[in-house]
């Protein structure tokens, strides 16, 4: 058994990191009031993503990372991608989440950038919509929650009906990360079939600006979450058999093939943060005196450090574990939500740890620990609560 890092997860690291220090840090230098470690200290609500100077940087740092090769790494080479396998990527994102602020979706690709679930596209498909969005040229939106069904997509209400040689969607989508700024959208719904199936429910193609396709309320929300969470409304949106990607009525397991390999991605970059909350702490509780003595030398804090950094490894080793249970063919449902489950508990965890720490100025927004608090916490709602990662390892148990 080998626990080293495979040597191009290491060559991509160090290669990430000459690029931050190249491309990006000259950006967060002349920009502090975006990308800063201290953006927030100018920006007075979280409105920041919806600051056009703010988007340009981003799509500056993106058009940046397409040509270095960062974006989309984890595409397949045939598609314009870097081919990396699921281990290798996570590590990188890993890497990356060890590093404020949260920049590295421009990087490496994200919500809006390429995603495998287009590798079900046709010829025509990957021409209009997977090669201008590697090139990071257009982004894209993945449109599955509703109002009612967030939890259970498979009780959608969506539906889109076939008239002549087209499609009629109908569909109602909530909190789509990028929604608002999307050029199209993946959106779900229910073509055949009783609700709660499975089957029966098709994944369409739809530009942004076809008629029907409005943006309604963009969320404010809590923390860091890159790309704007909006509300999309399809009414009686109109498209062609051509913008069904995949086949009729098997949109819905494309759909969560996807999600697997996102849900360890989510894992590696708790993993990551995790890990930088904890060198903050660590770093603090060996400055920091009190009673003459530094904090670190008390047990109250020191094992406080301990359990975080065990819990960190573990996590760690179960997200690489799922990825090479993936990368090896062998089924990972179990492992995937495993990871996303532990990932996400132990980031909230951690933040929660660094703030105790630093004590008062961790409460402060001139550290990160503040923001990373309120960051970590959707990490136990999106891609699968805790509640429904633990239904899913249940399910695979019993
Ligand atoms: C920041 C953010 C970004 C998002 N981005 C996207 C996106 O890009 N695209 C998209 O389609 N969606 C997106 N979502 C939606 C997200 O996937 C859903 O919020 C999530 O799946 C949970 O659904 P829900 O909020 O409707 O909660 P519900 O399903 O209503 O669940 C409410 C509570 O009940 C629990 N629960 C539900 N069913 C069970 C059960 N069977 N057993 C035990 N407990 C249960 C849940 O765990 C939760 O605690 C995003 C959400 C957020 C917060």
């Amino acid at each position: 058994m080998d626990f080293s890092e495979p040597d191009e997860a290491v060559q991509i690291k160090k290669a990430l990191d000459d690029f931050i220090d190249r491309e990006v840090a000259p950006l967060e230098s002349e920009h502090p009031e975006f990308l800063g470690e201290d953006y927030e200290r100018h920006i007075v609500d979280d409105d920041y993503y919806q600051v056009p100077e703010y988007r340009e940087i981003r799509e500056t740092i993106r058009e940046k990372a397409v040509e270095a090769g960062f974006y989309g790494m984890g595409m397949p080479e045939e598609v314009g991608g870097g081919g990396v396998d699921v281990l290798t990527k996570a590590i990188v994102t890993e890497h990356l989440a060890n590093r404020p602020p949260g920049f590295h979706s421009a990087i490496m690709g994200g919500a809006g950038g390429p995603t495998p679930i287009l590798l079900a596209g046709d010829e025509a498909q990957r021409e209009e919509y997977l090669e201008p969005l590697m090139a990071g040229e257009i982004t894209t939106c993945f449109a599955l929650t509703e109002p009612a069904h967030g939890s259970d997509p498979q009780y959608m209400d969506a539906r889109a009906e076939k008239d002549g040689d087209e499609w009629v969607i109908d569909a109602n989508k909530y909190w789509i990360t990028n929604g608002p700024y999307a050029d199209f959208a993946m959106v779900f719904a229910r073509t055949s079939g009783e609700d709660g199936e499975y089957e029966g429910i098709t994944c369409f193609l739809v530009d942004a600006d076809a008629e029907g396709y409005s943006v309604e309320k963009v969320h404010r929300t809590m923390g860091l979450t890159p790309g704007g969470q909006c509300e999309l409304r399809f009414d009686g949106v109109r498209v062609g058999e051509d913008k069904v990607l995949g086949e009729v009525d098997h949109g819905f397991q494309t759909a969560m093939n996807w999600i697997g390999g996102g849900r360890i991605s989510i894992a590696a970059n708790a993993v990551g943060s995790s890990q930088f909350l904890l060198d903050l702490a660590v770093d603090y509780a060996r400055d920091r005196e009190t009673f003459g003595k530094p904090i670190g030398h008390r047990q109250g804090i020191s094992f406080q450090l301990a359990d975080l950094a065990t819990d960190i490894e573990q996590t760690r080793h179960l997200y690489r574990y799922a990825a090479w249970k993936m990368d090896n063919d062998e089924r990972a449902r179990k492992e995937e939500s495993m990871a996303k489950l532990r990932g996400a508990q132990l980031n909230n965890q951690a933040a929660d740890v660094a703030m105790q720490v630093h004590g008062g100025s961790g409460f402060m927004k001139d550290l990160p620990i503040e923001r990373q608090y309120r960051t970590a916490r959707v990490l136990r709602i999106f891609e699968g609560t805790d509640e429904i990662q633990k239904r899913t390892i249940a399910r695979e148990l019993i």
